[in-house]
């Protein structure tokens, strides 16, 4: 009986656990990711968005993920190294297969167009697996693309052919909705309705007829739809782009929660002779009170005061406020650096810029319609041939043709190295 119901409880904290580390800080903010290092003096995590340090005071809780699929991820890309180009191929391999609860999608083109990129004999096993895994997510163009990439290295290759030919009707389809929606939006455009416009155009795709755009229309369809987002207003934020931050409320700042914004270490009882801060400080916001918001990137003067008729001055952005005070105060002894000059307090000035965010619904595109309108006569030339394509007047081939072996914009930042959580140079 004891057993059955210690087994009961064991398979449920399994199926309960996800497969990410969580962190947990004292202000009840979670984090999950991978912990990719954990002291006695910070705890480090790799989040979907960033790689993120907090001092352990700041942590209420480190709790380690069941599956070790996504640490045995970060330990195989941080063994990589772009003298053995197969190697990449095989964390490829290995995160569509035995890997898959560690599969990411950004990180398998980065590593399929490495291994294309530094060895040609490569780039067939690569973009084949790139391609099938596009495949399945219905990542129809992407696959395309992959397997036109492949054909340039083996032509003849049947299972190539196969597969393209396979994709060709669904991207046909594919294609004629977003032509459609594109040819609606154009007529919408002429008839200067651009709020109804907008959306239509951003559903059809930049990659909807692209190749025509630039020719007809003298620009992309990411370029016309950008032009007309700027000429609606939004809702959301009444046309400012921006949106005040969800994290800060709006304040750029966060009430430092080690010290409760009272900038005083914890159990400090005043009543010593004392001619500075040192014993008296909070060691995470150096006595300030707040910290300034990460996620609006906000930037702040702060002034520290030594008893000097004047005060100096450090700039300091979001989360390296440490850094900032550091080029000036002894952050140990809490001193003028290379002096013995007390310091007598530390004060945060009030923030500049931050607490905006970009406006999610028109992904901080302000309103400012240019004084010029949208070029009618082309954008009409442009219609007629998406209308043209759409009634089958017009052939056209929609498999992609390749130049290149691999994906160049997967790794554009020229990053072959991980290091940290991190791709590097
Ligand atoms: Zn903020
Ligand atoms: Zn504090
Ligand atoms: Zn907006």
């Amino acid at each position: 009986m004891l057993r059955t119901l210690f087994l009961t409880t064991l398979c449920l904290a399994f199926s309960a656990a996800s497969f990410a580390d969580k962190v947990v800080l004292k202000d009840g903010r979670t984090y999950e990711g991978v912990v990719l290092d954990e002291n006695d003096a910070s705890v480090k995590i790799k989040t979907a968005k960033a790689t993120l340090t907090f001092q352990r005071d700041q942590v209420a809780s480190v709790e380690r993920a069941a599956g070790g699929a996504l640490q045995e991820r970060e330990k195989r890309l941080a063994a990589l190294d772009p003298a053995k180009p197969a190697d990449y191929l095989a964390v490829a391999e290995w995160m569509t297969g035995k890997g898959k609860e560690a599969y990411d999608l950004p990180t398998l083109r980065r590593l399929c167009a490495i291994a294309s990129k530094l060895d040609a004999n490569l780039s067939f096993d690569a973009q084949m697996l790139l391609g099938k895994s596009s495949e399945a997510l219905g990542m129809r163009r992407e696959a395309a693309m992959c397997y036109a990439r492949a054909k340039l290295s083996k032509p003849a290759n049947p299972e190539v052919r196969v597969r393209l030919d396979d994709l060709r009707q669904g991207l046909f389809d594919d294609a004629r909705k977003e032509m459609e929606q594109l040819a609606a939006a154009l007529d919408l455009v002429i008839q200067d309705r651009f709020e109804e416009a907008l959306p239509k155009l951003q559903k059809a795709g930049a990659l909807a007829k692209s190749e025509d755009a630039q020719r007809l229309m003298g620009m992309s369809v990411e370029e016309l739809t950008r032009d007309i987002a700027k000429r609606v207003k939004c809702r959301t934020c009444e046309g400012a782009g921006e949106a005040s931050c969800p994290a800060c409320g709006g304040k750029a700042l966060q009430t430092c929660s080690v010290c409760d914004g009272t900038g005083a270490k914890k159990g400090f009882s005043a009543g010593k002779e004392e001619s500075g801060i040192s014993n008296s400080v909070c060691r995470t916001c150096f006595g300030i009170g707040d910290l300034l918001c990460v996620k609006c990137k906000a930037e702040r003067d702060i002034e520290i005061d030594y008893g000097y008729s004047v005060k100096r001055k450090v700039h300091a952005t979001a989360g390296h406020e440490a850094d900032a005070l550091r080029a000036e105060v002894d952050l140990i002894k809490y001193v003028l650096k290379g002096s013995t000059r007390c310091v007598v307090s530390i004060h945060g000035l009030p923030p500049c810029p931050g607490g905006k965010t970009p406006c999610g619904t028109c992904q901080g595109i302000k309103y400012e319609p240019p004084r010029t309108p949208p070029p009618k006569d082309k954008i009409q030339l442009f219609m007629v041939e998406v209308v043209d394509c759409v009634k089958g007047q017009k052939a056209y081939d929609v498999v992609p043709a390749a130049s290149t072996m691999y994906d160049p914009a997967a790794i554009a930042d020229g990053c072959m190295l991980y290091r940290n959580g991190k791709w590097l140079k």
